[in-house]
């Protein structure tokens, strides 16, 4: 049995590998030790193994999925070995000594999972392969659990934003490329190969040729073909269901890298939690197909106007038709999530109860269909939307008829076809419904015969059928003229079996295991009849999610009292009395109020520097006016009494290194990258948080760099910008950049005690209230009494030297600055020009790299 073990683990070797033994999965070895700590079980040994004990520890069977869903959760992976064959079939071909043989049926990985138990339901589980090919780059991510399939073509810029967005529960790579600090797993170079990734998809979904699905680059082939062959590879063979790609290009959504991700807390806090996210904030769909959905929006903001335009034209009918949208929610929350149990089937591990709930979520989908068809002029998305519900009639009558009202999850016990489904079925459970009653009828006939009136017939799993009487009375019945024989005899009672009841309990037993192997099949069939239908159950599924975000967004527009956006061609962005959703709520909770905030972007007006005290209000409203951007293009209302905004095509938001130190990685040097990305890629469409940057290092250091940010964006970029800072110093560019003005939140000193208002005004701030501030944090008077006095000497001599930006009036501009950068690097190249390598030799070339350097 070791040498079995040794070589099924030998091939799973990145796994724990639970090892089928009767009713319980037992792991051995290494595996045994880590298994026993996660999941807090008792380690014990059996056997040797080269002269020392083998640690051993097992979970039952019927369990399993518990254990697993811990050790998957710890981050380990577990292959399956099943038992392929009885232990009788083992005897028959090996005789006494048998060992049942095995197999690996399965590798269980937190990217791979269709158990209900294992997976969250709000949440899209992603299983995501990065391709790379000649420099391309593409990620294929499939959420197995309900066969979604999306190609995303991408590049190596992009490649993070498009994770972040994703947040996959298992990245893969091939081992020769340089992703292996993204990737969870590593698989061989030859199965990211793009011809046999093309030859992979063409077989999975049985075409000639992939054209239908659009066009796929080589890269795209290459990610594509590397996750259909690790998911061939968990699967053992099995692989689970996949819908046609989906092609996306980056181009079609709002980009969003990782870092704005994080900082606007978009679906997942810093901590990693949902709640307190944008997400949490918004998110009242009633399923779980909805959620995931509405994850999926806000991951990714539209740019296609029409196509936000047909969202937001659904929202409004729902909003504004309040019966409408409560008789859709309440039939929504009644539906079992069909996406997924079609994913169970399809992966070969459905239950009967999967397919109880595919029969009342399409049911309850036809109905819903047939009221929404009564809406008066339906808006295009709905009228899109509503056929796709109906149209499973005949899969639908199939189930009803099949099934019992609820069917179980676990099969082994039959009882779950209907009465009247299959006469021969009926006929088998009749039989054994006779048996049993002509069961019981010998019990009475027993009792009569031997007058001890607590005998009694029972039944379990080894001895089946058999009489079982209270030991006292056992003696007459020992003898052979009695008729019964004696089978077992435990500390109180004693056991018997009879001719009689041997003769009825074969039929009982004969007729229930037919009964069951009918059964069987019908599952078999009826499994096959719905997995025939699984592209078009997987669009009504779809369709029902939609739904499910249209009403929810639509819930939550009434209940916070949003408004619908109105999108334009031209760069502005105008939001009155906007709100941020997560703060309000927070506030909301402690019984304050939030104050809703003007955002006046303009062609002429396009950049926003905000200034004033700590806890004023900056990032709040520079985040709120974000998150609008980004609500608006995922197709919701809007938190603000009005809202006009120009399409942001990519969105970015930057937080000063010490607001994120708490979190242990953002240091001046992240921050800095960070800045460089946005200068880079910042179109004229584009819109940018900056708050706090060049905060993370010195004074004068920051001061410069924040300038020399703002002038570029301002020049160079010309997206829309808020940019929040505590150097007053920076209000001096006002005169020099005619698209930026100056706001400020503003405070007040009452009675010598800070009042922050958390209103934006125009103009810079007055002053810095810092030691207010501090004041209101609880610093001890004596501290802010010297600190006073420091900061009387500081502005004594900043008075007298014109203070930390004397002299930057006299700087050049920015544009000035530029074409003199630009110069210099037009002498290096004409010197580079000049150069004919082909005729130089050594020494000539080192005197040509010396001139070089002198000119740089
Ligand atoms: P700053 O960036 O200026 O330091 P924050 O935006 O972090 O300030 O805000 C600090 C706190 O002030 C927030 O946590 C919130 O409690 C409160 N606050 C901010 N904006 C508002 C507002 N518009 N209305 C009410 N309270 C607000």
């Amino acid at each position: 049995m070791m040498a079995q073990y040794l070589a099924l683990k030998a091939e799973a070797d990145d796994c724990l590998l639970f090892y089928r033994m009767g009713d319980f999965f037992e792991m051995f070895f290494d595996d045994a030790k880590i298994a026993a700590a996660c999941l807090d079980i008792a380690l014990t040994a059996r056997g040797e193994h080269e002269g020392s004990a083998i640690p051993m520890c097992g979970v039952p069977v019927h369990a399993a999925e518990g254990y697993l869903a811990r050790l998957i959760k710890a981050g380990h992976r577990v292959a399956i070995a099943e038992q392929t064959e009885s232990p009788a079939a083992a005897k028959a071909r090996m005789g006494s000594k048998a060992l049942v043989s095995r197999a690996i049926i399965r590798v269980v990985t937190a990217g791979t999972l269709t158990e209900e138990a294992l997976l969250d339901a709000r949440t899209a589980n992603w299983c995501v392969a990065i391709g790379e090919v000649g420099g391309g780059i593409a990620i294929a991510a499939a959420d197995v659990s309900t066969g979604r399939f999306e190609l995303i073509e991408t590049s190596e810029a992009g490649l993070t934003a498009e994770l972040a967005r994703l947040a996959p529960a298992e990245t893969i790579a091939s081992e020769a490329t340089a992703f292996g600090e993204t990737a969870t797993t590593l698989r061989p170079r030859t199965e990211f190969d793009s011809a046999a990734g093309e030859a992979r998809l063409k077989a999975l979904f049985g075409v000639a040729t992939l054209d239908g699905f659009g066009q796929f680059s080589r890269a795209g082939l290459a990610a594509a073909g590397g996750l259909v062959a690790y998911l061939d590879h968990t699967a053992r063979g099995a692989l689970p269901f996949l819908r046609p790609p989906r092609l996306l290009q980056t181009a079609q959504h709002m980009a969003i890298d990782a870092a704005t991700r994080d900082s606007l807390e978009l679906t997942c806090t810093a901590t990693g939690q949902r709640k307190g996210s944008l997400l949490d904030a918004i998110d009242r769909t009633v399923t779980g197909a909805g959620a995931r959905a509405l994850a999926a929006d806000v991951g990714a903001p539209l740019l296609d106007r029409a196509r936000i335009e047909a969202r937001l034209d659904l929202v409004q009918l729902l909003a504004e038709d309040s019966g409408l949208r409560e008789s859709l929610r309440a039939t929504l929350r009644s539906l079992p999530d069909i996406g997924r149990a079609i994913g169970r089937l399809a992966a070969g591990r459905g239950s009967p109860r999967d397919l109880g709930q595919l029969r009342d979520g399409l049911d309850g989908a036809w109905k819903l269909g047939e009221k929404l068809d009564h809406v008066a002029e339906p808006p295009a998305l709905l009228a899109e939307l509503a056929p796709q519900l109906r149209g499973h009639g005949g899969l639908i009558d199939l189930l009803t008829r099949a099934l019992v009202p609820s069917p179980p999850i676990d099969a082994s016990d039959g009882g779950y076809i209907a009465e009247g489904y299959d006469a021969a079925l009926d006929d088998l459970r009749d039989a054994g419904a006779g048996g049993r009653r002509a069961i019981a009828a010998l019990e009475a006939e027993f009792r009569a015969q031997t007058g001890v009136s607590a005998l009694k017939i029972r039944h379990n799993g080894v001895l089946g059928y058999h009489i079982e009487v209270p030991a006292r009375f056992a003696d007459g019945l020992m003898k052979a003229e009695s008729g019964f024989t004696h089978r077992q005899t435990l500390a109180g009672v004693v056991r018997f079996n009879a001719p009689a009841l041997h003769e009825v309990a074969l039929k009982v037993t004969q007729a229930g295991a037919h009964a069951l192997a009918a059964e069987a099949a019908h599952l078999e069939d009826l499994t096959a009849a719905a997995l025939d239908r699984r592209e078009s159950v997987a669009a009504t599924a779809d369709a029902l999610a939609r739904l499910d975000v249209a009403a929810g967004l639509a819930e939550r527009a009434v209940e916070g009292g949003w408004t619908r956006p109105a999108l334009v061609e031209h760069s502005c962005f105008e939001i009155e009395g906007g709100r941020h959703p997560v703060v309000e709520n927070a506030l909301a909770a402690r019984g304050e109020r939030f104050v809703a905030n003007d955002c006046m972007l303009s062609e002429d007006s396009r950049l926003w520097l905000v200034t004033g005290p700590n806890m004023g209000g900056k990032s709040t409203f520079l985040r709120q006016n974000a998150l609008i951007a980004v609500l608006a293009q995922a197709g919701s209302y809007v938190p603000a009494t009005s809202a006009t905004l120009g399409l942001v095509d990519r969105l970015f938001s930057r937080v000063g290194a010490s607001d994120n130190l708490a979190r242990g990685r953002s240091t001046f040097m992240v921050e800095m990258v960070e800045t460089a990305a946005i200068l880079a890629q910042a179109t004229p469409k584009s819109f940018v948080i900056l708050d706090e940057v060049g905060r993370g290092t010195s004074t004068y250091d920051g001061l410069a760099i924040a300038w020399a940010v703002v002038e570029a964006i301002h020049e160079d970029n010309r997206c829309r910008c808020l940019f929040a800072t505590h150097y007053h110093e920076l209000t001096r560019l006002a005169e020099r950049c005619d698209a930026l003005t100056l706001h400020h939140v503003r405070a007040r000193e009452w009675k010598g005690e800070l009042v922050l208002l958390h209103e934006v005004s125009e103009g810079p701030a007055d002053r810095s209230y810092g030691l207010a501030v501090a004041r209101l944090a609880g610093l001890p008077p004596i501290t802010i009494a010297r600190a006073k006095a420091v900061l009387a000497k500081l502005e004594a001599g900043r008075a007298k030297t014109g203070g930390l930006a004397a002299g930057l009036d006299d700087l050049p501009l920015f544009a000035a600055m530029a074409a003199e950068v630009e110069e210099e690097v037009d002498s290096l190249r004409a010197e580079v020009e000049k150069i004919d390598v082909d005729a130089l030799t050594p020494r000539e070339a080192l005197e040509i790299l010396y001139r070089l350097k002198a000119l740089a």
